[in-house]
């Protein structure tokens, strides 16, 4: 018997694969990418965690379906930023759903734990979750199974419901003990959680949507420099340091040119292709800004395959005035 476990690579989603995986059933542990969340350190992170209770990691991409289903219009709203909740965590339902049939495994186990988020992981959000995505009766949450109804798994006896937990509300102590007792270790998860919970974030992709039509390929574009927005509407990217010069270097999207400070070294940036000549000369004014240019001094930038020039600002407080943060 198969279950497929939806996994976050948090304490709460281990914890339930393991009460699973040590009733004798086989746990397939299902990371959904909605292009938000996951860092390198934090998928090296899930595979040690996967290797250590004995489940096979699986990800699974969603980032297109994510942004044309749930991001821009979603049924039940958003959190305190950019974060749709109720409607993501449907949509991952019905995703492990999808593997499920497509595995022929038997049920669906998530680390919910009532009570522990104020959006998404109360007794309402969860049916709603069960409802929206087809789920009710299929997924088993064994961390707070004893206070919710029994699913199909504990029914027909396939799993032990006595063994499962009742864990309600915010605090920890519960999880740490089974971490103890499961001889679970190198548990710090890296940092990294949803950048839709995130301000910041949140603010840039709001800006973004006021301009242009939010795509894939525009994810990686938000979470790395300095974002400004200029007078007429460009959008310029600029690296803040040798890692993110090397990120915005690697971006491969026709929406933008990439920079390059002629004669002085500089930081790299994007810039909208679509931006207007006025708004060219500002983002070469900009970035020089953001190097040791003397202000009283022409320099040049290339755009590839064009060249502009200007003096920097006086100052970073001219430049910043275009800061989108
Ligand atoms: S925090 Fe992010 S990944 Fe988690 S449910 Fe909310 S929107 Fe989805």
């Amino acid at each position: 018997m198969t279950a497929i476990a939806l996994f976050s690579g948090g304490l709460d989603s281990t914890l339930a694969m393991k009460l699973i995986i040590d009733q004798g059933i086989e746990v397939l542990a299902v990371n959904i990418n909605t292009g938000f969340g996951s860092t390198k350190e934090r998928l090296e992170h899930m595979q040690k965690i996967c290797n250590q209770v004995g489940a096979e990691l699986r990800i699974i991409d969603i980032e297109s379906e994510y942004l044309q289903d749930v991001l821009f219009d979603p049924k039940y709203g958003y959190g305190k930023n950019f974060n749709p909740c109720i409607d993501c965590h449907a949509k991952m339902f019905a995703v492990a759903k999808r593997i499920m049939e497509a595995e022929g495994a038997s049920f669906l186990i998530s680390g919910e734990v009532v009570g522990q988020r104020p959006m998404s992981q109360n007794k309402d959000a969860m049916q709603t979750v069960l409802y929206e995505s087809n789920c009710d009766g299929l997924l088993l949450r064994p961390m707070s199974a004893l206070c919710l109804a029994p699913t199909i798994a504990e029914e027909k006896g396939w799993v032990d419901r006595e063994k499962l937990e009742g864990i309600t509300g915010r605090n920890r102590e519960r999880q740490l003990e089974l971490l103890q007792e499961m001889g679970l270790s190198d548990f710090e998860s890296p940092g990294g959680g949803c950048l839709l919970t995130d301000e910041n974030f949140s603010k840039k992709i709001f800006d973004f949507i006021q301009y242009d039509k939010f795509e894939v390929k525009d994810i990686l574009v938000l979470k790395t420099g300095r974002h400004l927005r200029l007078p007429d509407g460009a959008k310029l990217v600029v690296g803040r340091n040798k890692e993110e010069n090397e990120h915005l270097q690697n971006i491969k999207n026709d929406k933008y040119y990439h920079t390059k400070t002629i004669g002085i070294p500089g930081p790299h940036a994007l810039l909208s292709k679509n931006a207007s000549q006025a708004d060219r000369v500002l983002s070469t004014k900009i970035i020089l800004t953001y190097t040791k240019a003397k202000p009283e001094e022409i320099y040049f930038v290339s755009y590839d395959g064009f060249q502009l020039n200007a003096s920097a600002f006086d100052t970073r407080d001219e430049a910043n005035k275009f800061n989108i943060l």
